[in-house]
């Protein structure tokens, strides 16, 4: 277990201005403060260079002998295939606007995690090698030299960016930081720089269909496992259709949702309310993932995991893609999916089975979130909804980074909480939807030895909650991300004590009654429902 300091210590964060130069200042690992690297043989199964035993606290990194050649031939073809990293590279200003705007800069003080600085720690080296003005005028140009501890100051900090994009809204250019950021991670896998946080999911993605690496049989178990709860709280049978051929939608979501608490609970709500809908609907074992780790790693692993979703909805003949609640797959889906690998024309526009409503915004992709579906049922009355089961919650959103930047999906889970739900409360304005803060573990950080820098990272989501709780008495925070759902209780037991964590269809599941089913008298966790105590007794 990783040790940290309490709260009231973490919260004592220096933000005065260093005595030296950020070029002057050396980068500093301590535990707490980096991921541990890719192991060897996952860098070799993945086909990656210079796979070695390192670590972070080494002075020799055992960097390949010609590295600065390699880093920069590979610098000189992302300018060339990107065009929008060469347009971050020359039009910042530094006005400094997105300066105070990111979670780990706020939580920690860092000046180096202030975006604009983030992004001048690979634009010094762009000025030094591609500016020939900068190359006579050095320093004084904001120019420097490409040497090993470059490397290692990159490795820290751009693995301490979660990619949320929070900066970009703020900057009067449109500079993305998160693909700075992303450029920067593609030029130290060249050199063997990687973290195994990211690299071993995105194996298993790769060999299972799935981060975790569930095999196909252990995935259906952990289904029916699942379905056994559901039939003790509800008395109803679920059988799942699972690698059918031939149904009209398949269901994807991440597997974060059939492992681990509380995900398995939102993985129940989806469960009961297909069953509920008598939805023509398959799940997959080879599609067994809508993350994607690809997105922290390269754009080659980000297109390859991307693609295996589409094959699987042909393979089975599906006549579109129904995606469950997941952070950075809908940022796949939404921004990167129809030029990578769209069109999906042998897919069909989402259209509601049980309402017709069709989903223009999903032509491109083909693929629907949760939230948009199940807001439109409700709109249309079909759902059999009882909120009062949810009393027991008095719960606040938290507007996931990739569905609230990456699609602007606000209003569609808002609508889902409201009539699930009878106590709803919202966080303050600009921490929600666009402004929304980071968890501090996206981007592939969620990792045990990072847990201190996540939770100062997690420091302005972890004050927005105790607000709410303090004002309101919230005792919930849901959330529409996989990532959230691993990452945000432990966050909240540390800055928000007594709040805890819950997927939007875990609340969904518990509203819903199904045809038949038996009188309730707990939720999804089992816990008693309002009023239900004495009889679970
Ligand atoms: S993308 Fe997010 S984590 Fe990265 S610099 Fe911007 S605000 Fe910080
Ligand atoms: S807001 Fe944009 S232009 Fe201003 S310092 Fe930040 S990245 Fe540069």
């Amino acid at each position: 277990m990783a040790k940290y300091p309490p709260p009231e210590e973490l919260i004592k964060i220096n933000y005065t201005t260093p005595v030296k130069s950020w070029m002057d200042t050396k980068t500093a690992f301590k535990p707490g403060n980096f991921s541990y690297p890719g192991k060897p043989d996952i860098l070799k199964y993945l086909g990656m260079p210079n796979p070695r035993e390192w670590t972070p606290t080494d002075d020799d990194w055992k960097l390949p002998p010609d590295w600065q050649r390699i880093v920069m031939e590979k610098f000189r073809s992302l300018l060339k295939k990107y065009r929008s990293f060469k347009i971050f590279m020359d039009i910042c200003v530094r006005c400094g606007a997105c300066a105070d705007k990111c979670h780990f800069f706020i939580g920690g003080g860092d000046p180096k995690n202030m975006p604009v600085l983030r992004a001048e720690l690979l634009r010094s080296i762009y000025r030094g090698e591609f500016s020939a003005a900068a190359k006579v005028l050095g320093k004084l140009a904001g120019a420097r030299k490409l040497e090993e501890d470059v490397i290692k100051e990159w490795f820290l900090y751009f693995y301490q960016c979660t990619e949320c994009r929070r900066c970009s809204l703020f900057c009067p250019y449109g500079i993305d930081t998160a693909e700075i950021t992303m450029m920067a991670r593609e030029l130290l896998h060249e050199v063997g720089c990687n973290i195994n946080w990211i690299l071993e999911p995105a194996a298993n993605c790769n060999r299972t269909g799935n981060h975790l690496g569930i095999q196909p049989h252990a995935y259906k178990d952990m289904m029916d496992f699942l379905c056994d709860d559901i039939e003790e709280i509800t008395g109803k049978r679920i059988r799942p259709n699972v690698n059918k051929k031939g149904c009209e939608i398949l269901f994807i979501t991440p597997s974060g949702d059939i492992f681990a608490d509380p995900g398995i609970y939102t993985y129940m709500g989806y469960l009961i309310l297909f069953e509920h809908l008598g939805l023509d609907v398959t799940w997959s074992t080879y599609a067994s993932e809508g993350g994607n780790f690809g997105l922290f790693t390269s754009d080659k692993m980000m297109k390859k995991l991307n693609a295996k979703m589409y094959a699987e909805a042909e393979r089975l003949g599906a006549k579109w893609i129904l995606g469950g609640e997941c952070g950075h797959m809908w940022r796949v889906i939404n921004q990167y999916m129809s030029t990578m690998n769209g069109p999906a024309d042998f897919l069909e526009t989402p259209v509601s089975p049980i309402t017709g409503t069709k989903f223009d915004a999903a032509a491109g992709t083909k693929m629907l979130h949760i939230a948009e579906f199940t807001a439109d049922l409700i709109k249309h009355g079909k759902l059999n909804l009882d909120p009062s089961r949810n009393d027991n919650f008095k719960t606040t959103f938290h507007d996931s980074c990739n569905p609230a930047r990456g699609m602007g999906l606000f209003e569609e889970p808002r609508y889902v909480l409201k009539n699930v739900c009878r106590y709803f409360y919202e966080m303050p304005e600009n921490t929600i939807r666009e402004q929304t803060f980071c968890c501090g573990g996206g981007a592939g950080l969620n990792n045990e030895e990072f847990t201190e820098t996540r939770l100062r990272g997690g420091l302005p989501r972890g004050n927005a909650v105790k607000y709410v709780r303090d004002r309101h008495g919230v005792n919930n925070l849901a959330c529409v991300c996989a990532i959230d759902r691993a990452t945000l209780p432990p966050l909240c037991d540390y800055w928000a004590p007594g709040v805890g964590v819950s997927g939007l269809h875990e609340l969904v599941g518990n509203a819903i009654i199904l045809d038949g089913e038996k009188k309730r008298t707990t939720d999804l966790r089992q816990n008693p429902l309002p009023g239900m105590e004495d009889e679970e007794e």
